[in-house]
């Protein structure tokens, strides 16, 4: 089952994860979202997709939205 969420850059120049302010939450399935674009560990995050949050629906990566759709047809 896969795991929506925001895409954290670690920094090695400040030492703090950073997200990008205006960042797509993406599906990750064995810690690799299903665009191919990030990878993290997603049981070390805390950056779900909170549940019934309509502006957080709108903010997923179509090609992960996509990449579900494709796979359960
Ligand atoms: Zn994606």
């Amino acid at each position: 089952m896969e795991v929506w969420q925001l895409p954290v850059k670690q920094s090695n120049l400040t030492n703090h994860d950073w997200i990008h302010p205006r960042a797509n939450y993406h599906a990750f399935l064995n810690n690799s979202s299903l665009c191919g674009k990030f990878h993290q560990d997603t049981s070390y995050f805390k950056t779900d997709l909170p549940e019934g949050n309509e502006l957080a629906l709108q903010m997923r990566c179509k090609r992960c939205l996509k990449k579900i759709a494709d796979t359960t047809k």
